[in-house]
This record gives C-alpha cells, sequence and structure tokens, in this order.
C-alpha cells in the first residue's frame, strides 16, 4: 500500500511505527554516546598538543619553533577535523530522528488520520498500549520531538566550536611557517663542476633542498619542512614508499655539495644582486635591503632599505598590531615587536578562549547525556 511518508514505513502499525521510533532514537543516542567519548580524548589530546606549542615559544630553539610547532598546529587542527566529524555524525543520526517525529505528528494532524484513529486490528493496539510511550498523544510527541531539536543544536553548536578551533590553528600555522620550501633551481649561479641532481627535495616541492634531513632507509633526502608537512598528512611513511620513515641528518656529501652552491639572493627580483654561498643565504635574506616591507604606520608597502627614511616621517606613530592586538609606539614595532613575540601573544590568547571554549563543550556534553537520558527513560528503551 502507498502512503506520503519517507520515515515511517508501516503508517497503518502501531507497533512497527514504535519500533521504528525505537530504532532511530537507539541510533542516534549510540552515535552521541561513542561520539562524546571520542571528544572527550581529542579534548585532552588539544590541551596537550597547545602545551607542546607553547613550550615550544617559550624554550624552544629557532629548530624547535621551526620543526615543532608547524607539526603541532597541524595537529590541532587535525583533531578538530576530527572532533567535527564525530559531531556531524551525531547531528546526522538526530536530524532522522527529528524528521521521524516531524512526520508522526504530521501523521498525527489530520482527522481522521490512520495514527488517530484505532490500528487495524485489536491485538497490535494492545500490544502498543503496553509502551509508555503512548503514541495517540500527539503533546507526547510533540514534547519528545523538541527534546530532539535542542539536542540537535546542541551538537551543531559544538560543531562551530571545532571549526573555530580549525581556523584558529590554521592561522597560526600560516604565522609560523613561511618561505621555509626548498631554493628554486634557477637561482643557483656558476655550478657547472656540481651535479644538481642529486640535491633536489625529491617528490615534494622538487626544488634546491633546504635544511635537508635524510630518511634512514633509502637515504632520500628531503627538506624539513616538506618532510614534516609530508609525515602531518602520512605518519611514519617515506615519500619514497619505505616501509617505516625514520629520520636521519643531511648525509656529509650532500651538505658539502650544497655549501658550493652560490645562489641569488630571493629579493632580486626587487634590485637585489647579492649572490651568496649557501650557508650565507638566510643570514643575508634576513636583512636584505630588497624585501619588501609595509610601514607600519600608514601600511604603504616599500623596500626594507628605504623604511627607516619613511618611518622617520611618517605620521602614523602608535599602531595596534593586527594579529595579537598588541598596541606600541611606531618605532617599538621593528625592535620590540617581532614574529615570535606576536605569535607567542596569539598563541596565549588562543589557548585562553580554547580553555573557555572546552569547558563550554564539557557543560553541554554533560547536559546532552542527562538529555539522552531523560529521553530513553521516556521511551522506556534501557
Ligand atoms: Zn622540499
Ligand atoms: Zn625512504
Ligand atoms: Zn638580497
Ligand atoms: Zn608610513
Ligand atoms: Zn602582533
Amino acid at each position: 500500500m502507498s502512503h506520503p511518508y519517507n520515515y515511517i514505513t508501516y503508517p497503518s502499525s502501531y507497533r512497527t511505527t514504535l519500533t521504528q521510533a525505537t530504532n532511530f532514537v537507539e541510533r542516534a543516542m549510540r552515535t552521541a554516546e561513542s561520539s562524546t567519548s571520542r571528544v572527550q580524548m581529542i579534548m585532552n589530546q588539544v590541551s596537550s598538543q597547545l602545551n607542546t606549542a607553547l613550550s615550544a615559544l617559550f624554550d624552544g630553539t629557532t629548530e624547535d619553533r621551526k620543526v615543532f610547532l608547524p607539526t603541532t598546529l597541524n595537529a590541532i587542527a587535525r583533531m578538530g577535523k576530527d572532533a567535527a566529524s564525530a559531531f556531524r555524525e551525531v547531528t546526522t543520526a538526530l536530524d532522522q530522528v527529528v524528521a521521524f517525529f516531524e512526520e508522526l505528528l504530521q501523521a498525527m494532524q489530520p482527522l481522521p488520520s490512520p495514527l488517530t484513529t484505532s490500528g487495524p486490528s485489536g491485538s497490535t493496539s494492545t500490544q502498543a498500549n503496553k509502551s509508555s510511550l503512548d503514541i495517540n498523544h500527539p503533546t507526547s510527541i510533540t514534547v519528545i520531538l523538541n527534546n530532539f531539536k535542542s539536542l540537535n543544536s546542541m551538537w551543531n553548536q559544538m560543531i562551530q566550536y571545532a571549526e573555530k578551533l580549525i581556523s584558529q590553528a590554521s592561522q597560526a600555522l600560516q604565522m609560523s611557517s613561511t618561505n621555509e620550501i626548498g631554493l628554486e633551481t634557477e637561482r643557483v649561479q656558476c655550478s657547472s663542476e656540481i651535479d644538481l641532481s642529486d640535491l633536489h627535495c625529491s617528490t615534494i616541492c622538487e626544488n634546491i633542498l633546504w635544511k635537508p634531513v635524510a630518511c634512514q632507509q633509502c637515504e632520500t633526502h628531503f627538506c624539513s619542512m616538506c618532510i614534516t608537512k609530508w609525515l602531518g598528512n602520512n605518519p611514519n611513511q617515506c615519500p619514497m614508499r619505505c616501509d617505516n620513515f625514520i629520520q636521519r641528518s643531511c648525509s656529509k656529501f650532500i651538505a658539502r655539495q650544497l655549501a658550493k652552491l652560490q645562489i641569488a639572493c630571493i629579493y632580486q627580483p626587487n634590485g637585489c644582486n647579492e649572490v651568496i654561498l649557501y650557508e650565507a643565504l638566510e643570514k643575508h635574506e634576513m636583512i636584505c635591503g630588497y624585501q619588501l616591507v609595509k610601514c607600519t604606520g600608514c601600511l604603504l608597502e616599500m623596500l626594507q632599505k628605504d623604511l627607516t627614511e619613511h618611518q622617520s616621517k611618517c605620521a602614523s606613530v602608535l599602531m595596534t598590531c593586527e594579529d595579537c592586538k598588541i598596541v606600541c609606539r611606531q618605532n617599538d614595532v621593528l625592535t620590540h615587536h617581532s614574529d615570535r613575540i606576536c605569535l607567542r601573544e596569539q598563541l596565549r590568547q588562543f589557548q585562553h578562549e580554547s580553555q573557555y571554549e572546552t569547558q563550554q563543550l564539557r557543560e553541554q556534553l554533560r547536559q546532552a547525556q542527562r538529555k539522552i537520558h531523560k529521553t530513553s527513560c521516556v521511551l522506556d528503551i534501557h
């Protein structure tokens, strides 16, 4: 027999409809319970990852900040995604419960309808009446429906918390890792007697190795930032498909070959004509006068070498750091508000906010558990 319902399979049978309701609810509750414990685990891991990030920033070496910080922030973003997907499983199940009960309610509204008149046979209606859920009363259905609706909106809110976590971690990640992949081959000058083919970051950035490390098994070399990012997505895997990636330091031979390279400054397009030995490149590029900088007062872009003169004339003296909201004097910005200080401030704020959000989340989860329990008592399916 055909009928207009998407969820209710046998609208003429109380018993089947009640069983269906129970199944939908039970499934949603099982999902909610397993998601709750999964997320509680994730939240504990997030706190410990945040501590790692902060100690890398406060006490770590430059290397720590370059290697651990991105790994940690990547991990936090991944956990946020895990949490969000755990929450989504619950909302999907809850959506079905809500849709089912809405349909049930609709089925009870117009008179006469199969569910508001007596059942098709005496025996089925007797069995239905034994249950604590009185399916003949739209009010009790409405109560259950509203319970599930508010549960669902709570879980949707938790998805938003998780997504905020992801976006904050990715933002911090962007700030902490700029310009760390290999050097473009075209920048190598006068390399006639050096075989460059050994010096590329295999399969990842394919550029000239930058701060290389190697796979212990196949001895392939990779930029340390490239392999760190790779391992973030492919834990323990060598890009060359070795069984288990164990990192070792760059081979002496590769290091010697790299040290011979003469590299054009990355700011050559802006007018820098320096050609620098590989080892000295980073130091030069940090202070190169041809890098573009923004006047922190008026936000005009200019070459670093012109900045001092400009700033002595620039009217904007006070500024607020866009990233961390610290207000400082224009003249102090260059000396006192380094990326490191800024990132540290951002992470501190991030930790503070996420502590607050974690608390909210725990409270929401507790409420959700109480509601699940109450609803299951109403439906008598424990
Ligand atoms: Zn690379
Ligand atoms: Zn390998
Ligand atoms: Zn330069
Ligand atoms: Zn200015
Ligand atoms: Zn800042």
